[in-house]
């Protein structure tokens, strides 16, 4: 299944300039949604891993879904203030303006092997603070793991050594 096909690319969306990707054609097809989900499976279904951390909001689709086939938990990494309890936080860069993220700092244990979802890989600033903030708890980055990486903002470079994998790139 080629899942470019199921991608809109969104010109001017939410700032001009920004031809932004749409996946939810790829959400609203259920052969599409459920293949996409197969596929992110086949890149982490080797590794030993404690807990999935998903990005609000688009990682929630998958993150859970993964979290669930793996048989660990799904940790949520929310906008500030939604989080009920002591939490941890990181800001960050965004390819259009800038924002942060939290996680329950109880959420990772020291020596959690973590899997982090999003749906996009763009400069690589949310992916970065998310891998910071595992590791500020103590945890280790197993991957980061995308639907789509935007190559050419370079987001990979952000990421070091930490492994990488995306359905689709562009
Ligand atoms: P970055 O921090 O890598 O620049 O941006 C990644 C974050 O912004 C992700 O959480 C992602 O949801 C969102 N994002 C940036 N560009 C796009 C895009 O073209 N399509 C979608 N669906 N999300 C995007």
């Amino acid at each position: 299944m080629n899942f470019k096909d199921y991608i809109r690319e969104v010109p001017d969306f939410p700032t001009p300039g920004i031809s932004f990707k749409d996946i939810t054609p790829l959400l609203e097809d259920a052969e599409a949604f459920r293949k996409a989900g197969e596929a992110l499976m086949d890149f982490v279904k080797d590794l030993r891993v404690d807990k999935v951390v998903g990005i609000e909001s688009r990682g929630f689709f998958y993150a859970p879904i993964l979290a669930e086939k793996l048989g660990v938990g799904f940790v949520p990494a929310r906008k500030p203030g939604k989080l009920p309890r002591k939490t941890q936080r990181q800001t960050y860069d965004l390819e259009y303006g800038s924002d942060a993220l939290e996680i329950h700092a109880e959420s990772i244990t020291p020596g959690d092997r973590v899997l982090i979802h999003d749906d996009v890989l763009a400069t690589g600033g949310t992916a970065r603070a998310i891998c910071d903030l595992v590791t500020s708890l103590g945890g280790e980055v197993v991957q980061c793991n995308f639907l789509i990486e935007l190559e050419f903002l370079g987001g990979r470079q952000k990421l070091g050594d930490v492994p990488l994998r995306a359905l689709v790139s562009y």
